[in-house]
């Protein structure tokens, strides 16, 4: 038998061998294990600490003060910048309302999630929007492809990898990823090809979409690290997407036709004027919605999991010229500042922003096309000016007019 029979509790350790030994009603503990569990408390607090401040860091704006922040990158897009703007307020709402931790009986009211998606022509800002979003937010974000996905079992990614992305962006923070937002791009090309269920099974389109329901509702999903494909010796990540905002996009082409299919069958047998109906046929995407979308190819479960439907307006040449020289980084500041470093002072005459608003509309080129064109007027003074001692550089349209017909652009007229 031992010769002293007190021990610590925690660690067995006999009287004889520690320093001290603190009694309790009904053991003891040593001054190792009261060491041990400080530092364990420690970093109990520390992780809840962090969690709760980082989700309180989250800056959160009224909707009218993210309407302002978004008007400082996007041009026009008044209308997805509002519903985007109470969209994400209130999802950030709901985020704190499960922070508040408040007992059930006054918290009975949950706020669903409000994933969105977004209908525009390619190159109108849908990307951008989301982008802005998240910069404000500050939040993890990244934009993903719909169409490199598959259903299981098939050569392609698993959905789950979408959120393999998210955790890379926040260097594998689960709780940070969980706060995050997501831009899901060409959302509309795994459509289901007509609207009928039942011809054929439909590898790309529907499975995919069937894959993305548990993404988008807000669950456990084990994600791979590493992305691709899982397989059974992976560790998997488990990561909860009830915080997560999905955020879908896609030009969803030829859907003005099913649009005015169902206005025109609305509005049959009553007497809409004239004016009013010329004025819906020029933008018909204003007055998309769910049901639209359902007859494009998107199932009933993937849109219920989608509940704001918003729409981007095709871009003008006054909005093309607008996005050239307002947003913080307009493509004329970002060019201004280049020069700059090189100190030399760049001028760019009005006649110029003209010229090349109507270039990216013949060409076809939209907003996108805006960043070619100045490339292919500005190439050969970049590449000149640093070596020579000129101070100021001014661009004007028949120096324009010279650069961009030597370009590879003008080989890209469309007939
Ligand atoms: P989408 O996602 O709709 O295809 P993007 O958001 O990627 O288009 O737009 C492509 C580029 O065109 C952006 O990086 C931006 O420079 C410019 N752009 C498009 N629309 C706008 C807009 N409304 N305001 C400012 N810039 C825009």
């Amino acid at each position: 038998m031992a010769k002293n029979p007190l021990h610590c509790s925690f660690c067995g350790r006999s009287r004889d061998e520690v320093k001290i030994l603190i009694a309790g009603q009904e053991g003891h503990i040593c001054e190792n294990c009261v060491e041990h569990a400080r530092e364990i408390i420690d970093q109990e607090l520390m992780i809840k600490d962090e969690k709760i401040s980082s989700s309180f860091k989250l800056t959160v704006k009224k909707p009218v003060e993210v309407k302002k922040f978004l008007d400082e990158y996007v041009i026009g897009q008044d209308e997805a910048k509002k519903v985007l703007a109470v969209a994400v307020y209130n999802h950030y709402k709901r985020l704190q309302q499960k922070n508040n931790d408040l007992p059930v009986s006054t918290n009975d009211v949950e706020i669903e999630k409000s994933n969105i998606i977004m209908v525009g022509e390619t190159g109108t800002g849908k990307t951008l929007l989301a982008k802005s979003i998240a910069r404000m937010l500050n939040v993890p974000f990244t934009i993903v492809d719909a169409t490199v996905f598959t259903e299981a079992g098939y050569v392609g990614e698993d959905v789950e990898s979408i959120l393999t992305r998210l955790l890379q962006v926040c260097n594998y923070d689960v709780a940070a990823a969980e706060r995050g937002i997501v831009y899901i791009d060409e959302i509309d090309k795994i459509a289901r090809k007509g609207d009928n269920p039942s011809i054929t099974r439909d590898v790309s389109g529907e499975g995919v979409q069937q894959g993305m329901l548990k993404l988008l509702e807000g669950t456990d999903v084990l994600v791979p690290p590493q992305g691709g494909r899982k397989h059974p010796e992976q560790k998997l990540i488990k990561i909860n997407t009830q915080n997560i905002l999905f955020i879908c996009g896609g030009a969803f082409d030829g859907i003005d036709k099913i649009i005015a299919r169902r206005v025109q069958t609305n509005t049959i047998g009553f007497n809409v004027d004239k004016e009013l109906q010329e004025s819906m046929k020029k933008n018909l995407l204003r007055y998309v919605n769910a049901t639209d979308l359902k007859a494009f190819g998107l199932i009933p479960e993937l849109l219920g999991r989608l509940p704001v439907v918003t729409h981007l307006d095709p871009l003008d040449a006054e909005t093309l010229r607008a996005i050239l020289t307002e947003p913080r980084n307009a493509l004329v500041k970002q060019y201004r500042k280049l020069f700059e470093l090189e100190n030399i002072q760049l001028n760019i005459e009005e006649d110029v922003l003209g010229f090349m608003v109507e270039k990216a509309m013949e060409y076809k080129l939209g907003a996108r096309g805006l960043r070619s064109i100045c490339e292919g007027i500005l190439t050969d003074a970049m590449y000149e000016l640093p070596s020579s001692k000129e101070t100021q550089f001014t661009l004007d349209l028949e120096y324009a007019k010279r650069k961009f017909d030597k370009s590879k652009l003008s080989l890209l007229k469309v007939a």
